[in-house]
């Protein structure tokens, strides 16, 4: 089928978006009109972003907000900061977050920020000040009942601090720690925020694990990626007795096949920054790491490293998606015929929002959990994400992916039949 896309947000990430809400709707007998509506953002801001470097020379950066769609609540997605960061990839990512919190159960809309930069070759005084420009200039755009922010690639607790802090000078002064989640703790952050994504990802390991009627103890753990995700489902994993045989991050991948000491990898990580020269392991590459023979694989990185050119190679017998996007929709065809199980994105990456809806729910009540009861919460959630996915999967012999967008869709058409179309 030709997907036919709005010219200003084609790109590879939101084809593929559209691809799979055009299959899901097909599965539930989506209204035409509603599908009609799914297939653009709602509103897509760009602002310029100009900083001034410590040099004293000004730079102007391009910033992105896409608010995808308000259907379920406020508009809710990260901000990425990245050196491929364009339009067409935010809002390729603001649709995801729409479908994401739309399978989760949350009452979230969908939306996701991003600026064109390679924030690694920014000072901590530069990347504040960019922060706070942006913070400023989508200022009139979110707000704790409007749209929430949160950390995505590049962006972290402390960006959302300086985030917070702007929005808070620029609306009266006081505190408003509900405009953004995945803030420290001191200012109103949520206990177990911080590891939620990857925590998610081995929650939703363990269930697939279990309907593959394999074992997590014992198992070898393929991870790309070893930033808040990937090094939090590599700790998790391991603590729950996997054998991680390989992780990698922008300097490169490492092997050791008896099973790295992942706490000590962390350690390593802490102290050199990167991967590369870690002692105990052969240094392989990212695609070598994709391809190895293992039990499961996490892609926790970026989007788009599995598709049609390699999928054939993957020797994995369960995928679980802790990056947005890692397996392209024609990809997930290929790999779920060859008998691969793929836990997708918008359940398997989920811990990150749901643990962000939980920050927002205790700055809204000034009353905060402990860290045992946030992860059980989230446990609770995003195993009944999978479960309902999982069985509708079952029922019509569908990959888990297409299943999960079809509750998904499902739940939109919904409440967007429901609210109606205004005026009218
Ligand atoms: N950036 C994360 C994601 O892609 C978290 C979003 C959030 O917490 O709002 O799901």
């Amino acid at each position: 089928m030709e997907h036919k896309i709005e010219p200003l947000y084609d790109g590879p990430l939101f084809r593929n978006a559209i691809q799979t809400l055009e299959e899901a709707a097909k599965i539930i007998n989506c209204d035409p009109n509603v599908l009609e509506r799914l297939k653009r953002p709602r509103r897509s801001i760009t602002v310029s972003v100009p900083v001034r470097m410590d040099d004293y020379s000004v730079k102007v950066f391009t910033g992105y907000r896409v608010q995808y769609s308000p259907t379920l609540g406020p508009y809710k997605g990260g901000i990425r900061y990245h050196q491929n960061v364009d339009l067409s990839e935010v809002v390729g990512l603001a649709a995801l977050m729409t479908f994401k919190n739309s399978v989760l159960g949350l009452p979230l809309g969908g939306a996701k920020g991003g600026i064109t930069v390679d924030p690694t070759k920014l000072s901590r005084t530069e990347k504040q000040n960019l922060t706070r420009r942006y913070a400023s200039e989508i200022g009139p755009f979110v707000g704790p009942t409007q749209d929430i922010p949160a950390p995505d690639v590049g962006t972290d607790p402390q960006t959302m601090a300086w985030f917070m802090d702007t929005y808070s000078q620029e609306n009266g002064g006081f505190a408003q720690p509900g405009v953004v989640t995945g803030k420290p703790i001191e200012i109103g952050g949520s206990l177990g925020r911080n590891h939620a994504t990857g925590l998610g990802v081995v929650y939703v390991a363990e269930k697939s694990f279990e309907v593959c009627k394999m074992s997590m103890k014992g198992a070898s753990v393929a991870i790309q990626g070893f930033g808040n995700v990937g090094s939090f489902a590599a700790k998790f994993a391991y603590e729950r007795g996997a054998r991680i045989v390989a992780v990698s991050d922008v300097s490169g991948a490492i092997f050791n096949g008896d099973g790295l000491d992942i706490p000590e990898v962390m350690e390593y990580v802490k102290a050199h920054k990167f991967l590369k020269g870690y002692p105990k392991a052969t240094a392989i590459t990212n695609e070598e790491l994709l391809e190895l023979k293992c039990d499961a694989l996490f892609p926790c990185a970026l989007e788009g490293q599995i598709d049609v050119h390699n999928a054939e190679k993957i020797q994995a017998k369960i995928i679980v998606e802790g990056a947005n996007g890692p397996v392209t929709n024609s990809a997930t065809k290929i790999l779920h015929k060859r008998g691969v199980f793929i836990a997708p994105d918008v359940i398997a990456n989920g811990g990150g929002v749901i643990v962000s809806y939980f920050e927002w729910v205790q700055d809204t009540m000034s009353l905060f959990w402990d860290e045992h009861e946030v992860d059980n919460r989230l446990k609770t959630i995003i195993t009944k994400a999978f479960d309902k996915g999982y069985s509708l999967a079952a029922e019509k012999n569908i990959d888990l992916r297409s299943a999960a967008m079809a509750v998904s869709v499902q739940r939109l058409e919904k409440a967007m039949l429901l609210r109606g179309l205004y005026p009218r």
